[in-house]
């Protein structure tokens, strides 16, 4: 079964949303494997989007993702990569579709309340940054 890492961002963290966003993933048949909270310093967050580096938003993403607590977690699934980007929807949240997380909670391109893996050498990479083997069921 395929797995993919998802983050609920520090926005997403701090609305209280934890428990309606997790709700998303489950109600589509995503499981839940491993999950945990942490805080990401500002050189853990340049690391983890080390593949924008030359973006113009990479020193502000990597501000507001080390801002607060985020929740990490390991989603399991037919298909989870590409499910769970469909359940987030867009990364600019006015031009997510209706239903989707990002359209639903997201605030503006960058506080978007969620993240997902874009393919599967990025959730390997994605899911050992945050996980040991030992924490995955
Ligand atoms: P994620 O990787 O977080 O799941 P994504 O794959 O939809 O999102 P990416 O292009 O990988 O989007 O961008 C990573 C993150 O960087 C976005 O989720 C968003 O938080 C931020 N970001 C992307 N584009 C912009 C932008 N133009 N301005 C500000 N922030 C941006
Ligand atoms: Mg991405």
């Amino acid at each position: 079964m395929e797995r993919t890492l998802s983050l609920i961002k520090p926005d997403g963290v701090s609305r209280n949303l934890i428990g309606e966003v997790i709700r998303f993933f489950e109600k589509a048949g995503l499981k839940v494997v491993a999950l945990k909270m942490l805080r990401l310093t500002k050189e853990e967050a340049k690391q983890f989007y080390i593949v924008h580096k030359e973006r113009p938003f990479y020193d502000s993403l990597t501000d507001y993702m080390s801002s607060g607590p985020i929740v990490a977690m390991v989603l399991e699934g037919e298909n989870a990569i590409a499910r769970c980007r469909e359940i987030m929807g867009a990364t600019d949240p006015a031009e997510a579709a209706e239903g989707t997380i990002r359209k639903t909670f997201g605030l503006d391109k960058e506080k978007n309340t969620v993240h997902g893996s874009d393919s599967p050498e990025s959730a390997a990479r994605e899911i050992a940054f945050f996980f040991s083997e030992l924490d995955l069921i």
